[in-house]
């Protein structure tokens, strides 16, 4: 059965035809995505036929938790189904403050970063623009968050290169920041690329966008190029440019993420050259100290080294270092590889 989620209200106004007054589009959107309502039999504001025929020819759509992994630390990693049978993962952190909710925007992932886990999967398909907004919905219903979502983070960061399925990445963006469907402020919503050049340049021409984080990971063309293939095709020079000439929004700055392996580009001439790549861009950046897992040939840097990194680059730009979150359970960033057994 075609899923409703993924559906803007053109599409579900096409979907009625023209037998329905024109409000029924929005109370059904208003349903899935700001009351997350999961069973269409429950929509009381609709007629009882339209109920029936509608949960009769679609389903919701909602991903089926097949697994779920709690850490010690609060943070629950969720293996998820899809329609098709594929799984995908998705990450609950709660903080005092906020509550974060990385997701996914491909099964697997084409990019094949040498450090991460992800990328042993290789690629199986894209996620649609339904199944994206699924994860959010399902996992802020799990874990009982607000109906407005105020405090909710949402990154995605979770399985694939959301910039190679941008089409999706941007119809579910529209979703969740739109106050009448899940109505996420635009400061909690990030996407991170290993550094896609052309889907960074249209990713600034739209008008509704999430934040961008931007995968540096190495201080030169030759150490990114041996961690991240996808940087032959991308060199540092012109991903910079791009990223100063994006067009950010008033209140808005780049991240850069940069994960620490300890030897091969943590060394203070490696900070100081990250500084230099960074001049004259309103940015910040945060410190990722390898998360490891298995056939992952790299080691984590002592803390004293990564606390050394920082204090180079804080002289220049803003710079935090990213606490690992999950990590006895293979949920943290890196290590999104199906995993189920604990560390
Ligand atoms: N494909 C996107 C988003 C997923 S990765 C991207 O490349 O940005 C999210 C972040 O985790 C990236 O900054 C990536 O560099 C980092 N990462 C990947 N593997 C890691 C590992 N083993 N330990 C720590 N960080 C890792």
């Amino acid at each position: 059965m075609p899923a409703l989620l993924g559906l803007e209200i053109p599409e579900i106004e096409q979907l009625l035809g023209p037998g329905q007054p024109r409000f029924r589009a929005r109370q059904i959107y208003s349903a899935l995505y700001r009351e997350r309502h999961s069973d269409l039999l429950r929509l009381s504001n609709l007629p009882l036929p339209l109920r029936r025929e509608l949960a009769a020819t679609h389903a919701v759509g909602l991903p089926v938790v097949q697994r779920r992994f709690d850490s010690a630390d609060g943070t629950r990693r969720y293996l998820l189904e899809l329609a098709d049978g594929r799984t995908v993962e998705a990450v609950f952190m709660p903080e005092e403050q906020r509550q974060t909710i990385c997701i996914s925007t491909q099964v697997g992932c084409a990019v094949n970063c040498k450090f991460c886990l992800t990328a042993l999967l290789g690629l199986e398909r894209n996620l649609t623009a339904g199944e994206i907004v699924g994860q959010v919905l399902l996992l802020a219903a799990g874990n009982q968050l607000a109906a407005e979502g105020q405090r909710l983070n949402v990154v995605m960061m979770g399985q694939g290169e959301p910039l190679l399925n941008l089409p999706n990445v941007l119809k579910a963006t529209r979703i969740l920041l739109d106050p009448a469907g899940c109505g996420l402020s635009p400061r909690r919503i990030t996407l991170s690329t290993a550094g896609i050049i052309p889907g960074i340049e249209e990713l600034g021409r739209e008008p509704v966008r999430p934040k961008l984080a931007i995968s540096l990971n190495a201080s030169t063309d030759e150490a990114r190029r041996e961690l991240m293939p996808i940087a032959r095709k991308y060199p540092l020079r012109e991903l910079l440019e791009v990223c100063r000439a994006y067009p950010l929004r008033p209140w808005e700055r780049l991240t850069f993420e940069y994960v620490l392996l300890q030897g091969v580009n943590d060394s203070d001439a490696d900070a100081h050259r990250v500084v230099k790549l960074l001049a004259r861009l309103k940015c910040k950046v945060n410190l990722i100290a390898l998360n490891p897992g298995p056939e992952i040939p790299f080691r984590t840097p002592e803390p004293d080294r990564v606390l050394a990194f920082q204090r180079i680059l804080k002289r220049a730009v803003p710079c935090f270092i990213r606490k690992p979150r999950g990590l006895d359970i293979f949920a943290a960033c890196g290590q999104l590889r199906k995993i189920s057994s604990p560390a």
